[in-house]
């Protein structure tokens, strides 16, 4: 066809370019995996690396590194599709020097150096603190992910529960078929319900063990493919799978540490998220900003005492306010005389402090309730009392603290929905596709890995990348 660029007949002799470098631009991303990867310190970050003296030598682990940073900055995450980008990508072939590993070679790699695997990810966090591209200033936050373990093989009590009823209750309506079916009836006529009936049966039975394995475990829940994995709450709803806890830089969106967990809550992971974040960032001091499922009084302490500054709103949760009662806010504390002002003008004091949840809790009210003009406004009881915990000062600090930054939860927003969107995306619908906390936090960190170079090369462009490696 004429009119159009033509491309060159496959079966024309050509000589093609001698060296395989010349096929690969000069600030192209696999420049960058090389040189970091060939600058680790392989056996001191725990990598398995032992050359064979006899028999066929083993592929290096700079080898294969390279081959899977490569592949999670491509989302070529699968050890199969490695296997076949290794053979015909020619940017691969250039970063492995044509070495192409089969499948199970790739695989047992990123299985036996997980723990190599994760330290990896922090030299390079290592270097973006040397290139000064990470701030006194985190955001974080989790989400959850999900595991290879699809949501009928995973066993709560609530859930066991539902389905054991849902068992007995067919087995309940067969079998009242099966009595009221014609007693003269062939035998024929009735065997497709005791067939139903022996499969619920079975059912049954299958169930009844797994409520045994999952009433032995600690947290009682049980799931069938991958052992670790958890049902937790998300916002589409609930899934099975794990919660990773991120603190990311404020100032240029790079996630400074990661952690995978399968516990579902976040109300008890600033402070172990910010501390990991200091040591990181190697500093004395830091600021966290955090959402409402972070807010825990004891963690706010803890962050006190550790030196970073937290910002954390208040979880809206007043039961009065929901009842039309004055809100707990409503109620001054007046430090120097240890009482409360309520809105009546009238003082509530201090009465005893007992235990409850592991908090010793102070006691305050008021012997002017019994008489007082806007008493249904506040109570619906004898007096209204308003209970304060030993540190409250902790949380009235915070929220203080808060007021004066306003824009502490646009920036928090801004700051995680962008490594969170894009992990999700390169992840695609199904998540991880390892199995076990283990391997599901080895494979997060190569996501984290790839997430962060690729942000730092956008940053500041290869050759930069480069010189500062
Ligand atoms: S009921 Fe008691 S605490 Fe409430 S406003 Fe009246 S005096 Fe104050």
């Amino acid at each position: 066809m004429s009119g159009f660029i033509e491309g060159e007949n496959r079966y024309q002799s050509t000589l093609f370019p001698e060296r395989v470098d010349d096929y690969v631009d000069e600030d192209s991303v696999v420049r960058v995996i090389d040189v970091f990867i060939d600058r680790l310190d392989i056996s001191g970050l725990g990598f398995k690396a032992e050359a064979a003296e006899t028999g066929r030598p083993g592929y290096h682990p700079r080898t294969m590194l390279k081959i899977y940073v490569y592949g999670y900055l491509n989302q070529v995450h699968s050890s199969r599709r490695l296997e076949r980008e290794a053979g015909r990508n020619v940017e691969l072939m250039w970063l492995s020097g044509r070495l192409a590993p089969d499948f199970k070679t790739i695989a047992n790699f990123r299985k036996d150096n997980g723990e190599a695997i994760r330290l990896v990810c922090r030299e390079f966090v290592m270097l973006c603190r040397k290139l000064n591209l990470l701030g006194d200033t985190l955001a974080i936050d989790g989400s959850k992910f999900k595991a290879v373990n699809n949501r009928d093989k995973n066993f709560t009590r609530a859930k066991m529960k539902r389905r054991l009823a849902e068992v007995e209750a067919s087995i309940d309506r067969y079998l009242g078929e099966l009595d009221n079916a014609d007693q003269s009836a062939p035998p024929e006529d009735t065997r497709s319900l005791k067939d139903k009936i022996a499969a619920l049966t079975e059912e049954m039975d299958r169930l009844k063990k797994f409520e045994v394995r999952m009433l032995e475990a600690p947290d009682q829940q049980l799931s069938l493919t991958d052992p670790d994995a958890r049902s937790m709450k998300s916002r589409g709803g609930g899934i099975v799978g794990y919660n990773l806890q991120t603190a990311v830089d404020v100032k240029h969106h790079l996630i400074t540490v990661h952690e995978v967990t399968n516990v579902g809550s976040d109300r008890r992971q600033l402070t172990r998220m910010a501390k990991q974040a200091k040591v990181a960032l190697q500093t004395r001091s830091l600021n966290v900003i955090a959402d409402a499922g972070y807010y825990n009084g004891d963690e706010l302490q803890s962050c006190e005492e550790h030196n970073i500054t937290a910002y954390v709103p208040h979880p809206a949760t007043s039961h009065n306010k929901a009842k039309g009662l004055f809100d707990r806010g409503e109620f001054h504390y007046i430090a120097e005389d240890d009482e409360y002002q309520c809105p009546a003008g009238e003082r509530l004091i201090y009465r005893f402090t007992r235990e409850e949840k592991g908090k010793a809790i102070q006691r305050y009210w008021s012997s002017a309730c019994p008489s007082c003009p806007i008493r249904e406004r506040c109570t619906t009881g004898k007096n209204r009392r308003v209970s304060r915990w030993v540190h409250e000062a902790v949380v009235e600090r915070a929220a203080v603290r808060l007021a004066a930054k306003p824009d502490a939860m646009k920036i928090r927003r801004a700051t995680v929905e962008h490594p969170y969107g894009t992990l999700k995306a390169w992840m695609g619908s199904t998540h991880f596709l390892t199995k076990t906390l283990d391997h599901v936090s080895t494979e997060m960190s190569l996501h984290v890995l790839a997430y962060n170079m690729k942000r730092v090369i956008n940053l500041i462009g290869t050759k930069q990348l480069l010189e500062a490696i």
